[in-house]
């Protein structure tokens, strides 16, 4: 799968790419994640201005939309595989695990990055994008929200995850979309804390209803939302 991230900070995703599963994923060619600098499609003067005032008048500035619009449209070319395209605005659909599987089925996402005061509207008029929100908060630019997204798509790749069941069970996922049940590992006792005796049994479907009950329990009493 391939992720195509526009941004006025490529900079910003060095370390995040090349750690833990998400590196080794790159490494093992399971996806491919391209950046690719807005500014480079600023007109070229010194300071390669992406951004102005918004006409009516009001604080900060808004990214405009044709250096968006070139950008992205060079992206698009830029492989023959279909692309969904993707918009990071706090005003977007809210993303979640539902979401995370429904793009991981995807052959190629590109996700735009917003920072300042956002787009010009016209971008969305233009390209149409999917506009996505990670939560009810601002952010100062997609970026951040652009590694998370990738990251819950990665991890639900085939092959990306040494266990292929280790997602399953997974709070909010496939399994059963409530939360995941607590787990345990060595020592056996810490400081008078033991681990529940079922666990040590080796009674495999007691311990599978054991992990239902718990889950379903630790559901009703954090995010009874879920039920
Ligand atoms: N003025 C905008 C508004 O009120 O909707 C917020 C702009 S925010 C400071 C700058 C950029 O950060 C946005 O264009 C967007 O790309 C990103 N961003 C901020 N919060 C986000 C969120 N909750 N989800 C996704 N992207 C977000």
């Amino acid at each position: 799968m391939r992720f195509d991230i526009i941004t006025l900070f490529p900079d910003l995703f060095d370390g995040y790419l090349t750690q833990g599963l998400l590196g080794k994923a790159i490494e093992r060619n399971l996806t491919q994640i391209h950046r690719h600098d807005l500014r480079e499609f600023a007109p070229n003067t010194p300071h390669r201005p992406v951004d102005d005032k918004p006409f009516g008048g009001g604080p900060g500035m808004l990214i405009q939309v044709e250096p968006t619009v070139k950008c992205v449209e060079a992206v698009r070319e830029k492989d023959t595989t279909p692309a969904r395209t993707i918009l990071l605005t706090p005003q977007g659909k809210r993303f979640d695990q539902r979401m995370a599987e429904d793009f991981a089925v995807s052959e190629r996402l590109i996700l735009l990055c917003g920072r300042y005061e956002g787009f010009d509207q016209r971008v969305t008029e233009i390209l149409q994008p999917e506009e996505i929100s990670v939560g009810d908060f601002v952010l100062n630019g997609g970026e951040v929200a652009a590694m998370l997204i990738v990251d819950a798509v990665v991890r639900l790749i085939p092959g990306v995850l040494g266990d292929e069941l280790s997602n399953i069970d997974d709070s909010f996922s496939r399994g059963n979309r409530i939360l995941e049940f607590p787990q345990y590992t060595r020592p056996r006792e810490f400081r008078g804390h033991k681990v529940p005796d079922i666990l040590l049994s080796g009674d495999h479907q007691a311990i599978a209803k054991w992990r239902d009950e718990q889950s379903r329990l630790r559901t009703e009493h954090r995010r009874s939302d879920l039920l």
